[in-house]
């Protein structure tokens, strides 16, 4: 695939290529570069759910820690109170852990560094390489220039530095209003990286922290907080997203000043997916405004939604590690992360019957009362799985698409006068159908059986062209199947309008299916293959009490299919 190429290393045929990230990180080892430690963290926001580029930020960060035998810290980067919620924070300790990483107990916060980082910034003052502006926001940012314009100076650029020492502990006391004065750092109003041009420091403002309650009344920005939050964990490889690269000059011009600890930090190029949105702006309106049931809806690209899709931490890690990294900005399409679920999921699915819409056979010379306990094997890619019985009796369930009064070309399930074979049982011919007296439609399909075919025997005879899936109508489990597709219609979310590209039939809810009887005792985390229809997994919440699947995957790139004409 073009857009998944991996920017690969030099590293010996034998041997997988290194990634760049890779490189720089055994290079660093190589020239004993932190004493050859490796120290890497994922920084989350908690501002929203970890979604599946996340993941592939915790791939690579708790991978590369793995692979060079050092460490990886969750960070929470908990700078602004105003977005920030524990439920955030304990639903990305959840999902980090679902993947199957481990933090090990360094679990740390911005917010533990509050202190140190006011400290920091009396350092800074002191040095005179800080001041306290007067400047609304709104002021600054007027003030800031363009990419072709050179900033303009503070008037309060220049304040001794006593009066700034003063100003910033009166802020910290909390002596003056939220807005009315700003910390900034003292750099260069005229550099063509706007990031230096000046850059706040602390905002003053009264909002309780989930953390550290009411304490603070100044907030540190992000930019300030960030690299400090590294040095101070003594991270030696700082590994963030592209849109980072204009701020490392302004990250390790602090560490510089300072004179602390410097981590290397390296960006690599974000995960982009069609079909699906995934700025957490657009993930919180969706389930702000109901588009969806929640930050765990199956639709979601969140890593909650996809588990409860039925993707499993292996198919996820699997994808990190198929798209790679890379410096350059690229789309991947989602088929390539459906086709990592399937291919973990045929290793491992349970193979089971079931009918999504159901159509009446009734087998004329069947005996009516008797009922066969048929083999079936639960998955023909792993023997150890073994196999179960499932009951065949003369009233049955096929799919409606099985059957065609007038059978198309090439057709080859069932059709008057035509044999097919039901999948772990026996050869049937259509020989009559009943329809419906008021709608005209098929009601119910007549068949007779071979006795002599039965799957399994000896003679089991003749070859059919067509195998077909069914579940006893005696013994079928109801269940409701919900049927997801993408999110979006369009492969790009584009611009403000991108609600506009709502696929309405994201979700199809079938509540008539039929399930053989061994579904019955499903439970929360197992995975199935309803054979011929797809990967499906229990979910909660069903109505009417019925036992409800969710499809995590068709069988085939269903998509493919439709492209191709
Ligand atoms: P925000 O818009 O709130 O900053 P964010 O998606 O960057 O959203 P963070 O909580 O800051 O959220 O992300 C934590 C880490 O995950 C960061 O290091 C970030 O670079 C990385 N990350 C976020 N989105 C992606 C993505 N699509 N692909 C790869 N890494 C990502
Ligand atoms: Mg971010």
């Amino acid at each position: 695939m073009a857009d998944s190429t991996q920017e690969q290393g030099g590293a010996s045929p034998a041997a997988k290529p290194l990634n760049f990230i890779q490189e720089i990180v055994e290079a660093d080892i190589q020239a004993g570069k932190n004493a050859g430690a490796v120290q890497t963290r994922f920084p989350p926001e908690p501002n929203g759910y970890l979604h599946i580029g996340h993941a592939k930020s915790i791939c690579l960060n708790f991978g590369i820690a793995r692979d060079y035998h050092g460490s990886c810290n969750l960070r929470f980067d908990d700078t602004n109170p105003v977005k920030e919620d524990v439920e955030y924070v304990d639903s990305i300790r959840e999902d980090i852990r679902w993947l199957g990483f481990d933090w090990g107990g360094r679990e740390f916060y911005a917010s533990d560094y509050f202190h140190q980082l006011a400290v920091y910034a009396v350092q800074l003052i002191t040095a005179g390489h800080a001041f306290v502006c007067d400047l609304t926001a709104e002021e600054i940012r007027q003030s800031r220039g363009t990419l072709t314009e050179p900033g303009t100076e503070s008037p309060y650029r220049d304040r001794p530095v006593d009066e700034n020492l003063t100003l910033f502990s009166q802020m910290r006391a909390g002596e003056f209003p939220d807005g009315a004065r700003t910390l900034r750092a003292k750099i260069d109003m005229a550099s063509p990286n706007i990031n230096l041009r000046d850059p706040v420091m602390y905002r003053i403002l009264r909002a309780e922290h989930h953390r550290t309650g009411n304490t603070w009344c100044i907030y540190p920005t992000y930019d300030w907080a960030h690299g400090q939050s590294d040095s101070i964990e003594r991270i030696t490889h700082s590994v963030c997203t592209l849109e980072f690269e204009d701020h490392r000059p302004l990250y390790d011009w602090y560490i510089r000043e300072l004179g602390i600890h410097h981590p290397q930090q390296i960006e690599f190029a974000r995960l982009n997916l069609t079909y699906t949105v995934m700025s957490k702006r657009k993930l919180l309106q969706l389930v702000e405004e109901k588009v969806v049931n929640g930050w765990d809806d199956p639709r979601m690209p969140t890593i909650c939604g996809l588990r409860r899709r039925g993707f499993t931490p292996e198919s996820i890690r699997l994808f990190a590690e198929r798209i790679g990294v890379s410096k350059r900005e690229t789309m991947i399409d989602v088929s390539t992360l459906e086709d990592c679920v399937r291919e973990d999921l045929n290793k491992r699915a349970r193979r089971v019957l079931a009918v999504l819409r159901p159509l009446k056979v009734v087998i004329d010379n069947y005996p009516e009362e008797k009922v066969e306990d048929l083999d079936a094997v639960n998955n023909p890619e792993d023997p150890s799985a073994g196999s179960r019985t499932v009951p065949f009796s003369r009233e049955l369930y096929i799919e409606q698409d099985d059957f065609r009064e007038i059978a198309p070309p090439k057709y080859f399930r069932l059709t008057p006068g035509a044999e097919v074979r039901l999948r772990y049982a026996y050869i049937i011919k259509c020989v009559s159908v009943v329809k419906d007296s008021s709608s005209g439609e098929v009601a119910e399909v007549h068949c007779t059986y071979d006795p002599e075919t039965r799957s399994g025997m000896a003679n089991s005879g003749r070859k059919v062209k067509g195998t077909i899936h069914w579940v006893s109508a005696r013994h079928a489990l109801d269940v409701e199947v919900r049927l997801y597709d993408r999110l979006l219609l369009a492969a790009e979310a584009g611009g403000d309008d991108w609600k506009d590209r709502l696929n309405p039939d994201s979700l199809s809810v079938l509540n008539g299916c039929k399930a053989e009887p061994s579904l019955a005792q499903s439970t929360i985390g197992d995975l199935f293959q309803f054979e011929r229809l797809g990967y499906f997994c229990p979910d909660r919440d069903g109505s009417n009490g019925r036992p409800v699947f969710n499809r995590t995957v068709t069988l085939r790139d269903t998509w493919a299919k439709l492209q191709k004409g």
